[in-house]
């Protein structure tokens, strides 16, 4: 009785902003902002269209629980579950938004960061259509006046972190499977898992310059690359070690007072 009591007067940890109330926010006193973009789209036969949204949210959550135990202050803004999705347009609801759309969504909240007096904003990306539009954001964030200094925090595995997946995999393959497995079991279609099929480029030397890929083309079954060695275990290992990771990018943010030289010596 006593502990749920206990566990309905308070959120799930300070930092965690969908669940705390006024007071708690003021008291706080946030040092940095995290904002995950996640992403609803289809990933294969065996994931469901919320997989980058769930597997962002767990991480942005463990990092920024750990990081607030270590005096980072970090508040955690919503996951945005729709983003970018402009190569995903044959496939039925890959939610999407425009890429100027994501790129003034995000300057509108590095704005707001700045007038709730925070000054350092975390971007957390959990989909693969999106770094484009946050690189061309931050970029146009870092040439206003007065706006936040604003971090993608893209390769967060802490030094000598060796990976448990074998076969790498863009997308709905071993990572993203193995972290749904730990994260929400119940939405992984177990007897669904194969080795899903990639395109494969027709034209000389293009394998070696940058476009657009047309994920239909891609991945015919919205999903790519092997899947039956997933597990808990490895979803757990990854997200886990991206979790120290962001937390320690977070301490180092929320410890580092910010001025004009942010953030070099
Ligand atoms: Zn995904």
């Amino acid at each position: 009785m006593a502990k749920a009591k206990k566990q309905a007067q308070a959120p799930a940890f300070m930092g965690l902003l969908e669940e705390m109330t006024i007071d708690e926010v003021r008291a706080f006193k946030p040092r940095v902002a995290v904002l995950p973009l996640g992403s609803t789209e289809p990933h294969g036969p065996h994931l469901p269209y919320g997989t980058d949204t769930y597997q962002v949210t767990r991480l942005a959550r463990l990092g920024v629980a750990s990081a607030n135990k270590q005096g980072a202050k970090a508040i955690l803004y919503p996951t945005l579950p729709i983003t970018n999705n402009a190569n995903f347009r044959k496939f039925p609801f890959a939610c999407r938004i425009g890429i100027r759309t994501l790129m003034t969504v995000i300057r509108d909240i590095a704005t707001q960061c700045r007038e709730d007096g925070v000054m350092k904003l975390v971007i957390v990306n959990g989909h693969g259509g999106n770094p484009g539009a946050i690189m061309a954001s931050m970029r146009e964030i870092a040439g206003m006046d007065g706006m936040p200094f604003v971090c993608l925090a893209s390769r967060l595995n802490p030094a000598g972190f060796k990976t448990p997946i074998e076969f790498p995999s863009e997308h709905a393959g071993e990572s993203e499977t193995s972290r749904m497995m730990w994260i929400r079991p119940d939405l992984v279609r177990t007897k669904k898992l194969r080795n899903n099929p990639l395109g494969k480029i027709k034209v000389p030397g293009l394998e070696r310059a940058d476009f657009v890929r047309p994920w239909h083309l891609y991945l015919p079954v919205s999903a790519g690359g092997e899947t039956r060695v997933s597990s808990a275990a490895k979803g757990q290992a990854v997200i886990e070690a991206e979790a120290r990771g962001l937390a320690e990018l977070l301490v180092g943010l929320g410890k580092t007072k910010f001025n004009a030289r942010f953030p070099y010596r």
